[in-house]
Formats: C-alpha cells, sequence, structure tokens
C-alpha cells in the first residue's frame, strides 16, 4: 500500500494537525532534504507534526501499516538515515520551541529545534546547554547519539545534560522517561540514538557560560601543519577543563577578515573555546599563543552565541566523511594526516582532531548507552564538494585516509560521525560494552523494529 494514494494519506491528515505532504506538494522537497545533498530519499509522505499527539498519530500509522517509518530532527547526520525511501516521514522540524527557566536552571527544547534556536535563549540569561558546533545541527540526533561541543569538556556530553525525555513510543503511547520513571529507556536514549522512540520534548539542565567568552583560532601556513598538531597535543594535556581545543587542516575562505598570506589557502589552524571568566582563559591559552608564530591570532573575548554561529556549515553540499578516535596522537598519526592533506582532493577536504576528555569521559561506561568514556583524540576525516562528478574523488580521499589512520586508531565509532556505508563491526562498535544491554532495551520497548537509524541494534 502506498500513501501517495489519496484515501490513506486522507486518513493520516485527518488523525493529524500538521499538514501530510506527498511528491509534488510545495514543500515536500523542502521537507524530505537533509544537509547532506548527495542524500535524496522520496518518501511516499511527509508527516510535518506541530505536537506530540501528531508523532504518536505518524507512529501508529506507520506502524499498522507496514510502513517504513523516518525521523527527521535538524535533518543534519551525514547518513540521511532520519528519511526513508517510501513509506512515511515524520518530519519534527516545525516542533521547534524552546522555554528557558532561569529559576530552575533547565531548558525545554522541541525535537525540531537546532542548536542555533537553543544557544540564544539560553544565553539569553547568562546559560547554555553543551552543544553542537554548528548551528544547523539537530537538538535531537546529536543528543541521542551523545553530543560533544565547546562545553564538553568542563559540563560534560549533551546526553549527560539531559534531565527527562518525553517520548511516543513505537505503540504510540506518549510517556517520559527520567532516571526514575522507565530508567532503561532513559538509559538507551542517552547514547542510543533515536531507535527507541520518538523524543517530543528534551529537558537539559544548563550552566553558567559567559555569555562572553574567550575564543578564537591561530592560523599557521600548511608547510607548518605537523609542528602545530603537536602544539595542540601539547596544550590538550595540560590544558583546564574550560578550554576546548581543536586542531585542523582546512583551506580558508577568500575573505578580507583574514591575511592576505593565507587567503583561500590550505592552512594549519587550532581554534580554541575557553568557557570560564576571559581573564582566567587568557592566562591559560598563553603557553599556546607564544608559540610557533601564527600568521593571524584572533583570539578576543566575544559572545558564545556568536562564537556558536561561526561554525556554519553552510548549507546542503555533497559529503563524505568518517571519524575515528586514537588514543594518542603521534608522529605516526601526525605524519598521516600530513600525509594525508597534501593529496586533499578539493578545497572541501578537512581533517579536524579534537580531545574527548575532561567532563566528557568522568561517568563510568555503563553509565550511559554512550560508551566512549576513556581520554582520547577524535579525529574526523571531512570532504564536502558539489559537482556529483567529483563524488569518486573525494569518496576514494575520505576512505585512504581513514584506512591509513587505522593501525592507531581504537576501533570504538561515534554513532552521530557514522556515514551511510559502514561495515556492520563499525556500526556495533558505536555502541561498545553497551551493546548487549541495548539489545535489552530494544526487545523491551520496539520489538518489531518500528524505529531505525544510523546503526539500529537488531535483537
Ligand atoms: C559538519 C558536521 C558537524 C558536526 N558537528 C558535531 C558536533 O560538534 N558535535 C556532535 O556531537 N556532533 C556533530 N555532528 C554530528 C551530529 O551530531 C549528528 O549528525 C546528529 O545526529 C544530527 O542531529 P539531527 O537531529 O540534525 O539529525 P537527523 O539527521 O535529523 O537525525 C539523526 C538520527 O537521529 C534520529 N532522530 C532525530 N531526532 C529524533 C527524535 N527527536 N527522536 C528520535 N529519533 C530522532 C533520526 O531519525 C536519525 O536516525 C556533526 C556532523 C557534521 C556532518
Amino acid at each position: 500500500m502506498s500513501l501517495v494514494d489519496p484515501s490513506s494519506r486522507a486518513a493520516l491528515a485527518a488523525e493529524s494537525r500538521g499538514p501530510v505532504l506527498v511528491p509534488g506538494d510545495p514543500g515536500y522537497d523542502a521537507a524530505r532534504s537533509v544537509w547532506n545533498a548527495r542524500v535524496d530519499r522520496r518518501p511516499d509522505a511527509v508527516l510535518r507534526c506541530r505536537g506530540a499527539a501528531d508523532v504518536a498519530a505518524g507512529v501508529s500509522f506507520a506502524r499498522d501499516r507496514g510502513l517504513t517509518l523516518g525521523v527527521k530532527g535538524g535533518g543534519h547526520h551525514v547518513s540521511g538515515a532520519a528519511v526513508p525511501d517510501g513509506g512515511l516521514l515524520v518530519d519534527l522540524s516545525p516542533m521547534d520551541r524552546v522555554r528557558v527557566d532561569p529559576a530552575e536552571r533547565v531548558a525545554r527544547v522541541g525535537p525540531g529545534a537546532t542548536w542555533g534556536d537553543v544557544d540564544p535563549e539560553t544565553q539569553a540569561h547568562g546559560l547554555a546547554v553543551p552543544g553542537g558546533q554548528d548551528p544547523n545541527i539537530g537538538v535531537g540526533g546529536l543528543t541521542l547519539g551523545g553530543g560533544v561541543g565547546w562545553l564538553s569538556r568542563q559540563h560534560g556530553l549533551t546526553c549527560d545534560n539531559l534531565l527527562a525525555a518525553d517520548v511516543v513510543t513505537a505503540g504510540g503511547d506518549l510517556l517520559r522517561a527520567t532516571v526514575t520513571e522507565n530508567p532503561d529507556l532513559f538509559w538507551a536514549l542517552r547514547g542510543g540514538g533515536g531507535q527507541f522512540g520518538v523524543v517530543t520534548e528534551f529537558t537539559f539542565r544548563l550552566h553558567e557560560v559567559g555569555p562572553t567568552v574567550l575564543a578564537g583560532s591561530l592560523v599557521y601556513p600548511a608547510d607548518r601543519t605537523a609542528a602545530v598538531a603537536r602544539y595542540y597535543r601539547e596544550f590538550v594535556a595540560e590544558a583546564p577543563r574550560a578550554a576546548r581545543p581543536l586542531f585542523g587542516s582546512m583551506v580558508l575562505p577568500d575573505a578580507s577578515a583574514y591575511p592576505e598570506s593565507v587567503r583561500g589557502e590550505r592552512v594549519a589552524i587550532i581554534v580554541v573555546c575557553y568557557a570560564g571568566p576571559p581573564p582566567a582563559g587568557r592566562r591559560a591559552l598563553e603557553p599556546l599563543r607564544e608559540r610557533g608564530d601564527p600568521v593571524m591570532d584572533s583570539f578576543r573575548p566575544r559572545p558564545y552565541v556568536e562564537f556558536q554561529r561561526a561554525g556554519d556549515s553552510e548549507g546542503a553540499r555533497r559529503t563524505d566523511l568518517r571519524s575515528q578516535y586514537m588514543e594518542r596522537l603521534g608522529e605516526d598519526a601526525i605524519g598521516t594526516i600530513v600525509a594525508g592533506v597534501e593529496d586533499a582532493p578539493s578545497d572541501g577536504a578537512t581533517v579536524f582532531v579534537s580531545p574527548r576528555g575532561g567532563a566528557e569521559t568522568d561517568p563510568p561506561t555503563d553509565a550511559t548507552a554512550y560508551p566512549h568514556r576513556s581520554d582520547a583524540h577524535h579525529c574526523l576525516v571531512e570532504a564536502r564538494w558539489d559537482d556529483p562528478e567529483r563524488d569518486a574523488a573525494h569518496d576514494a580521499w575520505v576512505r585512504s585516509l581513514h584506512e591509513a589512520l587505522q593501525p592507531y586508531a581504537t576501533g570504538d565509532v561515534a554513532l552521530n560521525f557514522l556515514a551511510d556505508e559502514e561495515p556492520p563491526e563499525r556500526r556495533r562498535a558505536a555502541y561498545g560494552d553497551n551493546y548487549e544491554r541495548l539489545l535489552d532495551v530494544k526487545r523491551a520497548w520496539d520489538p518489531a523494529g518500528v524505529f531505525g537509524g544510523p546503526a539500529p541494534v537488531k535483537p
């Protein structure tokens, strides 16, 4: 049965407040599109949800008719797993309300909100929840997959700051999950992805942050990449938790904001956000800023919201990426990265390395479903481009650099950075030692496999 058939569409529309869109309807293509422009999936229908009751109607409708169900938050996951080919897409993006209770220090966030929606609201009170480093990322997928960002060394993962989730279950029931209510479900939602239910509201604990933080970057010519990687490594080893650095190789925009010698050029870069008082940040960053004579030093006190916006990855482009963790950023790994970026197929090819540590790794491995609780470096090899004829060149570059880095990799995998065509062992590694317990939760809450995702567990 296809939802394109008018009577089925009318039946779903009768049960929901939000519109039901089918191919050809205005808004259908926007609703099915995701951040990775390579993903071109065509659900039979899209339910643009206006509330939890719509979500429950969509889940029940798809389940009862055996339709494939997709659930889209921000649509930012590189795999495009949110959107099904055929079946029903439950589009949460209209549910983007953010309410902050400054006295209680909590934020209640709709599942269609992005970090670009959340940060200005929380920062209006000088508060924040650790979120993603690109304002386009959805709160939904990021939180359910763990969630790292500029604040996570100091305040933990996004999922560690989740206090409650309102959930629509596979049975179409609406319930709440917290450490005391439906605790097994709550455990699984914090790192196990969206495969146990649809979250219709996230309640987060907030922390005092800024609103002014010390943040910026140090830029060096590309021929200094190896040395800059070492500066990053040495800084991480000593840095206070309030400082989260990132080291990368990228091509700068050809813009007047950058010194002429590096405009439009590949550079080595270190970006840091210091989330404590700026004077303390200046002292903490001094050893790093004194090293290696950067061509640009843009550290200054600035609004946290402004810094978050600077991570905007700007619209849909074709994308391939592979992520891995390395226990140490050793000389061999640095040499592999340097050789890799020398072979970059275009300006959109990047490597970024960031630390996993601090508050992020304080909880034990089984505290939540998110299992990666030991100190390491996350290394993201990513390419973005526009011309479909250049797919093969970019895929080959991403995959061969990923392969070359494997001798230094821990083997654990971030669910939030799993690409579409990854082998089963990488999918399983996203859950580490928590895999068996997640199977039990899946058996209890979604035995028929109504919900999927980038790496569904299958009892
Ligand atoms: C360039 C780039 C930068 C990134 N930066 C960061 C970063 O700084 N930190 C970080 O942690 N991650 C980062 N990510 C990864 C990002 O966290 C994931 O892609 C995340 O899943 C995106 O969430 P979303 O809601 O936008 O995704 P979607 O594509 O909408 O969803 C991803 C998955 O979650 C499911 N889902 C979404 N919302 C819900 C819900 N409410 N209930 C149930 N299931 C749901 C979807 O069905 C889908 O399977 C980045 C990714 C890229 C490509």
